[in-house]
């Protein structure tokens, strides 16, 4: 069926930047079949934007799903004194909570124009299985594409990491799990729904040994490879005491810099580190409200960009960025480069592409991200007729000033998933519902 959303302000995301501000997108079979601002095609069904604004679905590049069991601790904390509080809490974990979790965390990112949501999940309770199983299951049923990680921390408090050793795996039993679930769940090519990344924890979680393991093991199958890296200042010291190098330096010896890996944060860089993910396509997760929350500092993003380094945005784990909301990531982008480079730092228009060009770049999707012929037709449609955007004119930049906004409708491969800004496929208030009873297994004194 050829559906066409007609009468609204078209931002393709282009090469070019091209935008039809009284634009149309024809949908076909899944994918984007054309897209203009001149005489409207014929279609099966016509949809009537009312001068909406539309833009490429958003795609996220890093979260915590199971982290929406645990909003709100470890307030004032610092990144090791909250992951030191909340490990316990989170050993707590099993598919049924975790079900409950990421049917929260994916519907948030979904009614924020998300239709990529990437997890990296690396707390595995020892004979707790079914975890990624279940975060998959939920991006299934609310009906937005999912690369989930299977990640990993092999690196116990006893060893000098920061984990504590009932937290912890061995190095047989993370790869072998990650092979499974390469073969039981990853698909590849364009249009791909399910995809499986692999993503040990970070430097001072994961030992020398899985951190190799990992890129060969993704390297073999084919998949993309993840880590935290330079989030907080404590980490270069702590590297330099494990292993006598920087971060940058450990990723680099390891063989992680490259066109198939990227790190969530990036904060704490020198201009050679900026240099060196630049130098090696190396993509960048960008997180600014979680840098924020745990007062880790701001991530040098026009200096990545600049230094040709792939960069998304990554709303970060709910319990350092209580808020699942991309659109409202994509204006914290603009102000933290602001905020660090002065106005002209950024653009409204820059900060839209980070989250749906640069997420696609991230993730090396090249049929997502875009509003193109033959790309997915994974399209978020934003009302411009509240309150909020009374005088602007320019309606795109309006869109990132004035954030954030619930979408109104989102379309995953062609198919609606949020219609009139709710969710299609699911019932918000019985997700919410569920959750709870969840959560309360997950209070701080337990
Ligand atoms: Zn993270």
């Amino acid at each position: 069926m050829r559906r066409l959303l007609a009468g609204g302000w078209v931002v393709t995301m282009d090469d070019a930047g091209t935008e039809h501000p009284s634009g149309w997108v024809l949908v076909d079979d899944g994918l984007v079949a054309a897209v203009g601002g001149d005489a409207e095609p014929e279609a099966d069904e016509r949809i009537d934007l009312g001068g909406a604004v539309v833009t490429p679905g958003l795609v996220n590049t890093h979260h915590h799903l199971y982290q929406t069991l645990t909003r709100a601790r470890a307030q004032q904390a610092d990144l090791f004194t909250w992951l030191t509080e909340l490990y316990p809490t989170w050993a707590r974990l099993d598919a049924e909570a975790e079900y409950a979790a990421a049917r929260t965390g994916i519907a948030e990112v979904a009614l924020s124009g998300g239709t990529t949501v990437f997890d990296h999940h690396y707390v595995f309770p020892r004979g707790i299985s079914g975890l990624i199983e279940a975060e998959v299951q939920a991006a299934r049923e609310i009906g937005v594409r999912i690369v989930a990680s299977r990640g990993s921390m092999d690196l116990g408090e006893s060893q000098g990491g920061l984990p504590p050793d009932s937290l912890v795996e061995e190095v047989d039993d993370v790869l072998a799990d990650t092979e499974r679930l390469a073969d039981e769940l990853h698909e590849s090519g364009p249009g791909a729904r399910v995809q499986i990344a692999v993503a040990p924890c970070s430097p001072f979680s994961v030992t020398r040994e899985l951190m190799s393991e990992s890129a060969a093991l993704a390297r073999r199958l084919g998949l993309q490879l993840h880590t935290h890296l330079v989030e907080d200042a404590g980490e270069e010291p702590r590297c330099l005491a494990l292993y006598g190098c920087t971060p940058v330096e450990f990723l680099t010896e390891l063989g992680w810099l490259d066109a198939d890996v990227w790190c969530a944060h990036c904060v704490h860089l020198s201009s050679d580190g900026v240099a060196a993910l630049g130098a090696s396509n190396t993509g960048v997760a960008h997180c600014p409200t979680s840098n924020l929350r745990l007062g880790a500092g701001v991530a040098p993003v026009r200096e990545l960009l600049d230094a040709g380094a792939r960069v998304g945005l990554g709303l970060d784990g709910s319990a350092s960025n209580e808020r699942s909301d991309l659109l409202f990531e994509v204006k914290q982008a603009l102000l933290v480069a602001r905020g660090r480079g002065g106005p002209a730092a950024m653009t409204a228009r820059e900060a839209l592409r980070l989250a749906t060009r640069g997420g696609a770049d991230v993730l090396r999707r090249d049929d997502l991200g875009s509003l193109e012929p033959g790309k997915c037709a994974d399209v978020a449609v934003w009302r411009t007729d509240g309150l909020e955007f009374g005088g602007a004119d320019d309606l795109v930049a309006a869109l990132v000033f004035t954030a954030p906004h619930r979408v109104d409708r989102l379309l995953v491969g062609g198919e609606d998933v949020v219609r009139g800004g709710a969710l299609v496929r699911a019932d918000e208030a019985e997700i919410a519902r569920a959750h709870r009873v969840q959560a309360r297994r997950f209070t701080a004194d337990g």
